[in-house]
């Protein structure tokens, strides 16, 4: 069986819930704490991908790349972004101004990495109401740009839609371009 590497990379405004994703993933926990570091911090999930034949079946070493304790005013580095397959763009659907910012994330992004998907978590799902999620979806719907993979409101907290957000990027990232 053949296992390969690839690099995902978590993109958002400070305090958008990336670091919770990947640890609700990774780690299938979730910590109402403020944990902030200075740093990349990588981290590994292996994941096992099946294909349209149920033989064929790929191990896959995701590289999950989190950028920590960064403000909204510092710029990321074009070599956080580098080399990497996919992307996840977050936003906290309690804070609109996070969302204002998608396109920003986005425009980074697909400059550096012009062929690789991006899915769109709209997190912390759990603190607004249906209505006004929908709302907002149709907002981030308008912005359509070919490497959006597809768009998802998620929770960290209650582990809505984690695992289908990676899951779902992984396949993407494998796929022969
Ligand atoms: P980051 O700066 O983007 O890495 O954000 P963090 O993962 O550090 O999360 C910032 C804060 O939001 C923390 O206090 C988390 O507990 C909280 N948080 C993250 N995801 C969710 C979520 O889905 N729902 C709720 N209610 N809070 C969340
Ligand atoms: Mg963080």
């Amino acid at each position: 069986m053949s296992m390969i590497s690839k690099k995902m990379c978590l993109v958002g405004d400070f305090g958008v819930g990336k670091t919770s994703l990947i640890r609700r993933f990774v780690d299938r926990q979730f910590s109402d704490q403020y944990l902030s570091t200075v740093g990349v911090k990588i981290s590994r999930k292996n994941i096992e991908l099946i294909g349209a034949k149920e033989q064929e079946k790929l191990d896959l070493q995701l590289l999950i790349w989190d950028l920590e304790g960064h403000t909204k005013f510092k710029a990321i580095a074009p070599s956080y972004l580098q080399g990497a397959s996919g992307a996840v763009i977050v936003a906290d659907v309690s804070r609109q101004e996070t969302i204002e910012r998608i396109p920003e994330h986005l425009q980074l992004f697909t400059s550096v990495n012009p062929k690789s998907s991006i899915i769109i978590a709209l997190n912390k799902s759990d603190l607004i109401d249906e209505e006004k999620l929908a709302k907002l979806f149709e907002l981030v719907e308008d912005l359509s740009h070919e490497q959006i993979l597809s768009i998802h409101t998620t929770s960290a907290k209650i582990g809505k839609d984690v695992d289908e957000i990676f899951q779902k990027l992984a396949y993407k990232m494998v796929e022969p371009v």
